[in-house]
């Protein structure tokens, strides 16, 4: 016998959203003649309720959205290589503005220096002079090795990206495989905030990164194959 939070046909208990009064969705069973049927119904008094088959069902369809397309894996794994690659880019960047930045306070107490000795500074101004250049390279170079620190942990994305891409192709049927608490597990990995349902389409607020990632490459590639295969009349749905 299951426990309630076990009835496999109520998975998505507790993941999903009111799209009425944004409380959650909770899950019951209801002993018909032959059989049970199963509902998401939100906890309120609002009325909402879903028949599970169909909110597991469109679910699914939704999940597909987030998984990278056979046979493109190649792709899925230069985005998210890209990606990666543009984030460890703007840390290269902020480091030589740093190193930059160090090289003219130097210079800068360098030529106070050179002025001191041909006596066009006095000492008491060289020192000023010197003193607020240190303390600003003091502060640069704990930037710096801040930076240093966060660079060091930059990966070899590629191989890690492949693995990541190769295991997600095949996470639709893992899903179907898995126990409730496996399914819920996968969830809550990829949608981290509850999901709002309407009785016909998600709205998930905030998804996991890489899963964003191929969401997109998803839609651009499928913006491209009705571009290729159509009329002006279809490409005009997919808003190009
Ligand atoms: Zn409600």
């Amino acid at each position: 016998m299951h426990t309630f939070s076990e009835i496999p046909t109520l998975a998505l208990r507790g993941c999903l959203k009111c799209p009425k009064c944004h409380r959650s969705l909770s899950g019951s069973s209801s002993k018909g003649k032959n059989k049970h049927f199963t509902y998401y119904h939100c906890t309120s008094a609002c009325g909402i309720r879903y028949r599970s088959e169909k909110v597991n069902e469109d679910f699914t369809i939704e999940l597909l959205a987030y998984l990278p397309r056979n046979g493109y894996e190649e792709i899925f794994i230069e985005t998210i290589s890209d990606a990666y690659h543009n984030q460890v880019g703007s840390i290269l960047d902020e480091r030589k503005a740093y190193s930059a930045q160090i090289r003219e306070c130097n210079k800068k107490i360098e030529r106070a220096r050179d002025l001191l000795l041909d006596n066009a500074l006095d000492a008491v101004d060289f020192r000023t002079i010197k003193v607020e250049g240190n303390e600003k390279i003091v502060i640069l170079e704990s930037k710096l090795a801040e930076l240093n620190t966060k660079n060091k942990a930059v990966l070899n994305i590629k191989p890690i990206a492949e693995r990541a891409i190769n295991n997600l192709t095949n996470l639709d049927l893992f899903y179907e495989n898995s126990s409730v608490e496996g399914k819920r597990y996968l969830i809550s990995c990829l949608f981290p905030e509850k999901m709002e349902y309407n009785g016909d389409r998600y709205r998930t607020p905030q998804v996991n990164e890489i899963a964003q990632h191929i969401y997109l490459k998803n839609k651009e590639l499928e913006a491209k194959k009705m571009g290729r295969k159509s009329s002006e009349k279809t490409s005009s749905h997919w808003g190009g």
